[in-house]
């Protein structure tokens, strides 16, 4: 198996660190946590669904008074990131898990300066074969990443984004896309694609399939 795991909301709580963010820059610079979410989401909607840490600092300055250096304040967020406090329970023995039955890759969505360093400071880039960045479609990338010879065996990809799912489906009908859905929100009956909400699940699934 050719098992690609996405990052962020995956095996990383990028949720709980923007929420740890917005309190922070609350306390410090009294930058109401709504200017942060509706800048956040402002920025994601005119930036093609990329995350953009410096777009972000940006819109967050139109909306409320900010320090003169606010860009550099908020991108020094990112830099001293603990990402290591936000990997989610368990990832480590599930990736250990996973890389019995496969080659296990990082398959995240977003800019080098942001994703990079998360994986490496968060310990998972150890403990996978590659990390690959992108801000293509993700199944283009596994092409380009594969040249020519993407590998027989199974490709699968455990996403929280439907949207990257589809996209894996659509370009590999034999591919396993599963959905992980660690706060329940979404309907288990709903999509087209497996559907799990904890590791054990992902890590029984994939067994089941490789035998
Ligand atoms: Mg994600």
């Amino acid at each position: 198996m050719q098992i690609f795991i996405d990052l962020d909301n995956t095996l990383f709580d990028t949720v709980q660190l923007g929420l740890d963010t917005a309190s922070l820059l609350q306390k410090t610079y009294d930058i109401p946590p709504e200017i942060y979410e509706q800048a956040r989401q402002e920025m994601f909607a005119d930036n093609n669904k990329i995350y953009s840490a410096k777009l972000h600092a940006e819109y967050i300055g139109q909306k409320t008074e900010v320090p003169n250096n606010f860009v550099d304040i908020f991108l020094d967020l990112f830099r001293n990131e603990d990402s290591e406090k936000y990997v989610f329970d368990g990832v480590f023995d599930f990736i250990a898990e996973c890389s019995k039955l496969g080659t296990v890759r990082i398959l995240t969505y977003g800019e080098e300066f942001v994703q990079r360093p998360r994986s490496l400071k968060s310990g998972i880039a150890k403990v996978v074969s590659d990390v690959i960045v992108t801000q293509d479609n993700k199944a283009d990338t596994i092409k380009e990443y594969f040249g020519n010879d993407v590998p027989k065996e199974t490709i699968v990809l455990i996403d929280d984004s439907v949207e990257h799912l589809d996209d894996i489906q659509h370009a590999f009908p034999d591919s396993l896309t599963i959905h992980i859905d660690h706060g329940g929100s979404h309907n288990r009956e709903n999509g087209s694609h497996t559907y799990a909400q904890s590791f054990d699940e992902i890590e029984a699934l994939l067994l089941e399939k490789s035998t």
